[in-house]
């Protein structure tokens, strides 16, 4: 059950990889805040495109911004 899975985006519908253990998407910048928002809008982790979007802050709850 380990190795890459492939997923589709809930955001962008961009077909990606994720790599469950040791995945890219840890390696990201992304704040707990931000992985809470992402966990409540979707099922799944999203596509590069999508989580770079996430942290730059295109993308999200406005609540959630810098709400501490
Ligand atoms: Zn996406
Ligand atoms: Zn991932």
């Amino acid at each position: 059950m380990r190795g890459p899975v492939t997923k589709v985006c809930e955001s962008c519908n961009q077909v990606f990889e994720c790599g469950q253990y040791g995945c890219w998407c840890a390696q990201l910048a992304i704040t707990e805040q931000q992985m809470d928002w992402i966990e409540q809008a979707f099922n799944d982790c999203l596509c590069s495109a999508c989580l770079n979007k996430v942290i730059s802050g295109e993308l999200g709850a406005p609540s959630l911004r810098r709400s501490r």
